[in-house]
């Protein structure tokens, strides 16, 4: 339930500055001719006065504006989550609707929630005489950095390119430190969520993303830097193979979804943010009490060849194995195990109390993709078909790829497939695809979306396995800060192939690998292990992978640097996990504080790839001085 609190003012000022609850972080809005805001933390500029506004296909909203009207009120809400950094999340905000007119006295109103470490805003269009329905041409949204400021952000592909032509689908390096006249690596700006450090005048981090898009509007991204500024840009023409529009449409009255800007002096409420979930709301009810879960998957390293029954059995018997819930049966099930057979098999995962995500692609008209099935999930009379038939086999979830980019038509398929699957029963892995917006809240059976450069690329290629460090001390704080990653990850080979002599060798060490269970977030987690891992890997690392939880009631940043390191500890029940790695080239010596250890037992799992556990004792007030080898890591657990 959303409180609104007493009004604090009415009022048409102009500049009008706004505060946060605590007054520490404020917005200021001003519109000479166009509109513009700018953000303060602690009175340190954060971002500089910064473009708002739109083009209309029936007006122009984003100059000769003036102020009409500005209303301001608190808003306060706590709800819950299952899946995500936190099972209960409390926020605050002071909300504000500015409503300005152009020359034409057509309305529009942009509507600010401005809480402690966050803004997001948005834009409304009230009905404009017999005009029930917009689309919208531009945006003039924009974000100014201070100068000086380094980026951290994943450029946007070319389109209609890799893999099929399946591209893009946010799976690009990122650049790191970079200064912000840097041209991107395509020439298409980048993705969300894009990372900032501002380094003068006073340190920041801002980390700008987007959330509450759902079948009413596209996804967007940022563009390159162009005099001082990135605006927000709507997909490219070539997406969705060039079918559809790039301008979103929607229905008036009617609403832009929310950009948002977490702010903080430290990492901390970058890593810790809820705000793509604080402003929006679930979009239907969940059909059934969805179980999130732990899952094996045989084609991340035994790949296409492993997609027959006798190999899949021997996954649920590794799932059965290690006390997991899920097993995950990948691309060309259909034709290597067909339809028919699949019953079988799922009964017989069913009999190891084993249940099954079936793998799809998304396509479709939208790329090249041959691995089947194919042209079940694009068209809804197929679609509800084939999950009718996964409802009676008792499938629990499933995984649909390679999708085509962010036009409106691909977030509606999405919506479509969430939809639909949810009248089923069914759970929705996505890949191939994009960022999650909100949707870990909006849709009670969505589980996590790749949009990483994830797991699979370590089996590709060498150069993944020698950046393997440093990927993952980004991800807390970028890609995974905004919504679920499905990294599939946790390598316990040392060589990934099915043959022990073959593959890329892994750079991390095992005890690393553990640590990214915690690090990366997914509510179910598709870990990368193999059946031969039961015998040749370190038992205390087996010990490990089979009681490690994937759902979290309360995620706290620690330390860390992106790119660098990072230290995370996530609580589940009355267990809390600290998890630390070191990507850099040297022994990191770290002096934590960890509350949540006070004068505590507790096991520490270390080592690198001679690992071990041992219980050890943290000091009454927190502290704990421990030093990290390079491409190594330690976990922490509450005994
Ligand atoms: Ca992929």
């Amino acid at each position: 339930m959303t409180l609104a609190l007493v009004p604090l003012s009415v009022m048409a000022e102009n500049p009008t500055v706004v505060k946060s609850p605590n007054g520490a972080l404020a917005v200021k809005l001003e519109c000479t001719e166009s509109p513009t805001y700018s953000i303060t933390l602690n009175d340190a500029p954060m971002l500089d006065a910064s473009p708002l506004g739109l083009v209309a296909n029936f007006g122009d909203f984003s100059r000769g504006m003036k102020v009409t009207d500005c209303k301001i009120d608190t808003v306060a809400d706590t709800y819950a989550m299952n899946r995500s950094k936190a099972s209960s999340v409390s926020y605050k905000a002071t909300h504000l609707v500015w409503t300005l007119e152009n020359a034409n006295k057509q309305q529009m109103q942009v509507e600010f929630m401005v809480a402690d470490n966050d803004v997001a805003f948005r834009y409304f269009l009230p009905k404009d005489g017999e005009t029930g329905s917009v689309r919208v041409m531009d945006e003039a949204t924009g974000f100014r950095l201070p100068e000086g400021t380094t980026t951290f952000i994943c450029p946007q592909s070319d389109a209609m390119v890799g893999w099929k032509r399946t591209k893009p689908s946010y799976e690009e390096d990122y650049v790191i430190d970079a200064p912000m006249d840097q041209k991107s690596q395509f020439g298409h700006g980048y993705t969300f969520p894009c990372l900032f450090h501002v380094n003068a005048p006073t340190e920041g981090w801002v980390l700008i993303s987007e959330t509450g898009v759902d079948s009413r509007y596209c996804g967007s991204r940022l563009s390159d830097y162009q005099d001082g500024v990135y605006k927000l840009e709507f997909p490219m023409p070539e997406e969705f193979n060039g079918n559809g529009t790039v301008e979103p449409a929607f229905a008036l009255p009617g609403s832009t979804p929310w950009r948002t800007i977490t702010v903080g002096n430290t990492l901390k409420p970058i890593v810790e943010t809820t705000v793509p979930w604080n402003y929006v709301k679930p979009l239907y009810d969940a059909s059934t009490d969805y179980q999130f879960g732990r899952g094996t998957w045989s084609w991340i390293v035994w790949q296409d060849g492993s997609i027959n029954y006798d190999d899949q059995v021997k996954y649920i018997d590794f799932s059965a194995a290690m006390g997991y819930e899920y097993v995950l049966i990948d691309n060309w099930w259909d034709t290597n195990i067909g339809h028919e057979r699949m019953e079988d098999l799922i009964k017989y995962a069913h009999s190891k109390n084993v249940d099954v995500f079936l793998w799809y692609s998304s396509s479709g008209y939208w790329n090249d993709i041959e691995q089947g099935p194919i042209s079940r999930m694009d068209n809804s009379i197929i679609r509800k078909k084939e999950m009718r038939w996964m409802k009676e086999q008792g499938v629990k979830g499933i995984k649909v790829d390679f999708f085509a980019g962010d036009k409106q038509p691909t977030i509606q398929l999405y919506e479509e497939i969430l939809s639909d699957a949810n009248d089923n029963g069914l759970m929705v892995i996505f890949h191939g695809c994009t960022i999650p917006r909100g949707w870990e809240r909006m849709y009670p059976n969505y589980v996590g979306s790749e949009a990483v450069l994830a797991s699979e690329n370590l089996y590709f290629t060498q150069r993944s396995c020698d950046m393997e460090a440093l990927n993952t001390c980004l991800h807390p704080f970028i890609r995974n800060a905004i919504g679920c990653m499905e990294f599939g990850g946790c390598f316990l080979s040392r060589r990934l192939h099915r043959e022990p002599n073959k593959g890329n060798y892994r750079k991390t060490t095992d005890v690393f690998e553990l640590a990214t269970t915690v690090l990366f977030q997914n509510p179910i987690q598709n870990f990368a292990l193999v059946p031969n891992n039961i015998s040749d890997a370190p038992a205390v690392c087996i010990d490990y992978m089979k009681q490690v939880p994937t759902t979290w009631d309360e995620t706290v940043f620690i330390d860390g640097y992106p790119g660098k390191y990072v230290v995370m500890a996530r609580r589940n029940g009355d267990k809390w996990y600290l998890a630390a790695v070191n990507a850099t080239g040297e022994p990191l010596k770290l002096n934590l504080d960890l509350p949540m250890f006070k004068g505590r037992e507790v096991q520490l799992y270390s080592g690198g790839n001679n690992p071990s556990v041992a219980p050890v004792k943290v000091k009454a007030k927190g502290l704990y001085k421990v030093t990290i080898p390079s491409q190594d890591g330690m976990v922490m657990v509450t005994k």
